[in-house]
């Protein structure tokens, strides 16, 4: 969390499944649109937070399978476990605390008397969650009498029943609310509460985001009728809970501009640049900029035209040089020549490019080194790769950029979303 050095000026807390991703949206659009915006706008001084009831296994099956960012906080099984940073590192002093009154033996113990309650998946059972499959007319039932047991035997449980379908047995002092009102207090110790957190969610377990004090809250168009019964029995009257109209993704962008919380068009859903200019001098907003033209190119949206290679041209330094992941060096103007041919080349596929943990280095008053992982995925093919960019502005106009240096370091390969491979010999990667 030492990322920022200050406070975060936005932390957007949002539940995954049908909040941030959309399955039904087979093209990830809305995902991206995020991640574009995200990453142009808020990286450098927000933080973000995924919420999720996957456990960790799941929620590395759902990143390999879906365009997610690298978040800042991965909060996990429902609010149980609770994780800083891209090596994920535990935060211990919750699981300490989620050891008061608990003992996860008891609970299987007394669940097992229950023949409704049917067990997930191993990778979902976790050190403070139990969780089970149940009819949604057995649950109340169960929840009441399965509580009563539980506290007999001396534990603090909570249990929590979402989507219809899914029963979770967490410590009492578990779930995604508690977690959130724990890292809060944590950030405030620190003297780093956040400005403004907007909370996203869908479904019941993501009820209690909506309780924490202080935050703003997004109910996503597609959320689930036992969310939208609980904000009408619970929250109706608070002016800072909004459903949204879009669904997904799209619903926190739309959200996060009607609560007035920054910018909310994602460079994603500008078609034109040179039409649409943004008053910004942010170089890490040039780079997304530089990639969406990329995809767009080598889908054909963009017409093959002498126009836009001019208009790059000038972008670049004329003896610029660019380091394929291969090593080899080429003259930065020569690499935009060979983008000609690569025109059209992925029409018609499922061909998308992103990046992720944009951070930009000032190196002088007009100069800054600017590194992002840059994602591109065709098919059942993704790979990534390091990208470090010396870029300065121009003298004047200082919403433009010159790009001197461009680099490009090979990281990973997934086959098929989930096989790690050896890198490929590309000289087609930028
Ligand atoms: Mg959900």
């Amino acid at each position: 969390m030492d990322r920022l050095h200050g406070s975060a000026s936005l932390m957007v807390v949002s539940d995954l499944d049908y909040t941030m991703v959309d399955h039904d949206d087979p093209g990830d659009l809305s995902l991206l649109s995020f991640n574009a915006l995200w990453e142009s706008f808020y990286r450098h001084d927000s933080l973000l937070v995924f919420s999720t009831g996957r456990s960790p296994t799941s929620y590395k099956l759902l990143r390999n399978e879906k365009p997610l960012l690298t978040p800042d906080v991965a909060v996990m099984s429902v609010g149980t476990e609770i994780a800083y940073g891209e090596s994920m590192v535990p935060d211990v002093g919750w699981v300490q605390l989620l050891n008061n009154k608990w003992d996860r033996e008891i609970v299987v113990e007394e669940a097992s008397k229950f023949p409704e309650l049917v067990p997930q998946s191993d990778i979902d059972q976790r050190p403070h969650k139990v969780s089970f499959y149940v009819e949604k007319v057995k649950a109340l039932e169960i929840i009441d009498v399965l509580s009563e047991f539980l506290e007999k035997r001396g534990l603090d449980v909570k249990i929590i029943y979402s989507s219809g379908a899914a029963l979770d047995v967490l410590p009492g002092g578990a779930g995604k609310g508690q977690a959130l009102a724990y890292l809060l207090k944590k950030f405030a110790f620190e003297g780093k509460l956040p400005v403004n957190t907007l909370v996203c969610g869908d479904s019941g377990n993501d009820a209690e985001l909506f309780t924490v004090p202080e935050v703003y809250g997004v109910m996503v168009s597609n959320a689930k009728e036992e969310l939208l019964q609980w904000y009408q029995e619970n929250t109706k009257n608070n002016p800072n809970i909004l459903q949204a109209n879009e669904r997904c993704a799209a619903g926190i962008i739309q959200v996060i501009g009607n609560f007035g919380l920054g910018p909310n068009v994602s460079p994603r859903d500008i078609k034109d640049f040179q039409k649409c200019k943004l008053e910004i001098t942010n170089p890490g907003h040039e780079v997304i900029k530089f990639y969406l033209f990329y995809e767009r190119w080598r889908r054909a949206e963009i017409e093959m035209s002498e126009r836009h290679m001019q208009n790059l041209k000038a972008s670049f330094y004329l003896s610029g040089i660019f380091v394929h992941p291969s090593g080899f060096e080429q003259p930065i103007h020569q690499c935009i020549d060979e983008m000609k041919r690569l025109h059209g080349d992925r029409q018609g596929e499922h061909f998308r490019v992103w990046v992720d943990q944009v951070s930009s280095a000032q190196i002088s008053s007009d100069t800054w080194l600017v590194k992002c992982k840059k994602w591109e995925s065709c098919g059942d093919i993704r790979h990534c790769c390091l990208t470090t960019i010396l870029i300065s502005s121009k003298a004047e106009f200082p919403d433009e950029f010159t790009w001197w240096v461009f680099h490009a370091i090979l990281l990973t390969v997934f086959l098929f979303h989930l096989t790690e491979t050896s890198a490929p010999n590309s000289s087609r990667v930028m």
